[in-house]
């Protein structure tokens, strides 16, 4: 009998298992019941595949949807495993068919909805031979998680019925209480639970503060021209939202699907199939684009505005990056959005926790330390070191005395007797002669113009940091005037220091990221533009061979095993076996066309292969820059780094030489060496 590692080898292509993974199998060998909470992207699958494939008989997987259903089918076909789906979507004949085909023990794996489960149990009991049940999505059985599915809570009875088969569940939502619903519902017999880490570190994370509609349009464009032809997705608050920035994106000549409930269910499916098949690149969307999204290779999510807990929020961005590449998360921020979230919590049935998961959404996006570690510590796993793959990480924030800032704007507000809000406060700091704000005659109080000097840009900032440190409120019951604090009049008339966060004006920022990513790409550049080409006549070679299948091109290879093509480029079918991600079956049915493009290429470009290991060992591929850029990049510092880190730049080791010799980016050596007071 073969191991599960054999196993993982040989049909998925992969070397090693990731943590967790192989005692999550062994559990399952062992017949015992487990729950596994396991980020996206973390590799459940692979959890309850594996058992199914070492094991005789059939494993059963219960999924919410059709079309997790399909990708995952689509995925283990593309690997040459047998497995079929039983729900909705399927005609009464595809249904007898599949029932033969379990009877005749054909297939390994068995896809159903929950309802569904419910009306074939007996027909189980009495005719097959089960392995394992696999419940995938299983915080849909709790009421305390945001997915909650009635048909799930019937699924208490599988014990009943099959007391001696395993149940494994399987989650990405970790909080305490519905851990322990999923347990009591589903009546797991002692189940071992493994809980394995949240952290995601090749998605970097940014928050961009204060932008008017028009400047995020901007960066939307950015980051869509930056990323061509690669995937992602832009998150709104409402459909309105999605629709104007879809509209707005489109008029710059960028197409862009829109998906939110209020479409049609067959507009909704032709949208994310088209995303999925790469036949439209971004989505912009509202949360309703969810829980079907398994596509491997999205680049970037974008927030356009304030989700609503930490939860939805990591949930959407962990739906970037699954396939293990460095991918970009943006979350815009600003206080319009925070007014609207906080005035649907107060009216929502669940006031309190709904406040307090708006409130700590609301310090991520505020946050002055490392913003990995605030989700992580939010998930109940500590963390303490900086990620170096956050924009905090990247640029700290740097402070300064703000006192007569605070002490002007304050002032301003009570001068109005407290009877402004934000923009108005704002407009009389920079002395703008407004009609409302004449006909109340503030343009005649001492504080009118007393802030001209700095933008109103800034202003909404200092503002924003003001109602964070709790000098400012805002009264929500009186048209959302602003309210100075006890602590605010401390600040006034007790001269209590208050240090600000410097604004960095946004051109300045822009160009420091513009010039590091060119020198990123001049690294890069000696080889660039051969395997820039190689890759896209993979790509294109991956599209025509997903489109005979109809599957998806992710499904037919990885980028990453792309990546590994071009770095590798094997040819022999042996040495493409070897590539990241190419199990026997994709070797047997690709192999032929990736290897014999690949041979075209060289003869085209007169390039012989590297075949020792030595000089394959000297030219540094793609992977290897990305792991020097992004994996090492992310480890925490060591004490023995530090030292050694500041010794080598007193010997006057310029930054780009200490990027070498520690493999991390040049933000994260200069704000290691900030911290470490070295400038
Ligand atoms: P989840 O269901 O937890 O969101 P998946 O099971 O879809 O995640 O796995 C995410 C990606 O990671 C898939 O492309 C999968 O093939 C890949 N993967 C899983 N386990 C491994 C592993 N041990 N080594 C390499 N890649 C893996
Ligand atoms: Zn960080």
């Amino acid at each position: 009998m073969k191991t599960p590692l054999e196993i993982l080898k040989s049909y998925y292509g992969y070397n090693s298992f990731r943590p967790m993974q192989a005692e999550i199998i062994t559990n399952a060998l062992l017949q015992n019941d487990s729950l596994v909470l396991m980020p996206t992207g973390g590799g459940k699958s692979i959890c309850f595949q594996i058992p199914a494939l070492l094991q005789n008989g059939i494993t059963v997987v219960v999924s919410p949807l059709i079309s997790l259903m399909k990708d995952q089918i689509d995925a283990l076909h593309a690997n040459g495993i047998q497995a079929e789906a039983l729900n909705s979507g399927n005609s009464v004949s595809k249904d007898v068919l599949i029932r033969e085909k379990c009877l005749n023990n054909e297939i390994k794996l068995l896809y159903i909805s929950p309802e569904r489960l419910i009306t074939e149990i007996d027909w189980m009991q009495n005719f097959l031979k089960i392995s394992l049940f696999a419940i995938d999505e299983a915080h849909c059985i709790s009421q305390w998680g945001h997915d909650f599915r009635p048909e799930y809570t019937q699924l208490g009875i599988l014990h009943e019925y099959f007391p001696h088969v395993p149940i494994m569940a399987l989650t990405a939502t970790a909080d305490k209480i519905t851990k322990q619903d999923i347990i009591e519902r589903l009546h797991l017999n002692h189940p071992q639970i493994y809980v394995s880490s949240f952290n995601r570190p090749n998605l970097s994370l940014e928050v961009k503060r204060g932008c008017s509609e028009k400047e995020k349009i901007k960066v939307l464009l950015d980051v869509i021209r930056r990323h061509n032809n690669e995937s992602g997705i832009i998150y709104c608050m409402t459909r309105k939202t999605a629709e104007k920035v879809a509209h707005n994106l489109y008029e710059y000549g960028v197409v862009v699907g829109v998906y939110h409930a209020g479409m049609s269910i067959k507009e909704r499916n032709q949208i994310q199939d088209d995303f999925l098949n790469d036949r439209i690149h971004v989505v912009v969307a509202t949360i309703a684009f969810g829980m079907g999204i398994d596509k491997s290779n999205v680049r970037y999510v974008i927030h356009y505005n304030l989700p609503k807990s930490i939860e939805n929020f990591y949930q959407e961005i962990g739906r970037g990056g699954r396939d293990g590449l460095p991918t970009e998360t943006l979350l815009f921020f600003n206080l319009q959005d925070l007014i609207t979230l906080r005035k649907f919590a107060e009216e929502s049935g669940q006031k309190e926790v709904n406040l307090e998961k708006l409130k700590r959404m609301q310090e991520y996006a505020e946050a002055h330390i490392c913003r990995r570690r605030i989700l992580l510590n939010y998930f109940g796993e500590i963390s303490d070191c900086a990620c170096n793959n956050c924009d905090v990480c990247k640029s700290p924030p740097e402070f300064f005395d703000g006192t007569i800032i605070v002490q002007k704007a304050l002032s301003a507000i009570l001068r109005t007797n407290e009877t402004v809000g934000f923009t108005m406060a704002i407009d009389i700091l920079r002395g703008v002669l407004m009609a409302n704000l004449m006909s109340k005659n503030f343009h005649q109080l001492k504080t009118f113009g007393a802030g001209r000097d700095i933008p109103f840009r800034e202003w909404k900032d200092y503002f924003l940091q003001m109602l964070h440190m709790g000098f400012i409120e805002i009264a929500y019951d009186e048209e959302r005037h602003l309210k100075v604090t006890q602590l605010g009049k401390n600040v006034l008339f007790n001269r209590l220091q208050v240090d600000l966060v410097r604004i960095i004006p946004e051109e300045k920022s822009e160009n420091k990221k513009k010039r590091s990513h060119k020198s990123i790409i001049q690294d890069n550049n000696e080889s660039g533009n051969k395997s820039d080409i190689l890759f896209e006549r993979l790509r294109n070679l991956r599209q025509n061979l997903a489109e005979k299948n109809h599957w998806p091109a992710y499904i037919v290879m990885s980028d990453k095993s792309l990546h590994a093509l071009v770095d590798e480029q094997p040819i022999t079918l042996e040495e493409f076996g070897e590539i990241f991600g190419i199990g026997k079956f994709k070797r047997e049915a690709y192999g032929e066309s990736f290897v014999s493009l690949i041979k075209e290429f060289q003869d085209e470009y007169g390039i012989t292969k590297p075949k020792t290991k030595m000089e394959k060992t000297t030219q540094m591929s793609y992977m290897d820059r990305q792991k020097q850029l992004h994996e090492h990049a992310y480890a925490p510092w060591t004490k023995k780094d530090d030292d050694y880190l500041v010794e080598l730049y007193k010997e006057g080791k310029s930054i780009k030489e200490l990027m070498e010799i520690f493999g991390r980016n040049s933000g994260a050596i200069r704000s290691r060496l900030r911290k470490l007071q070295c400038f």
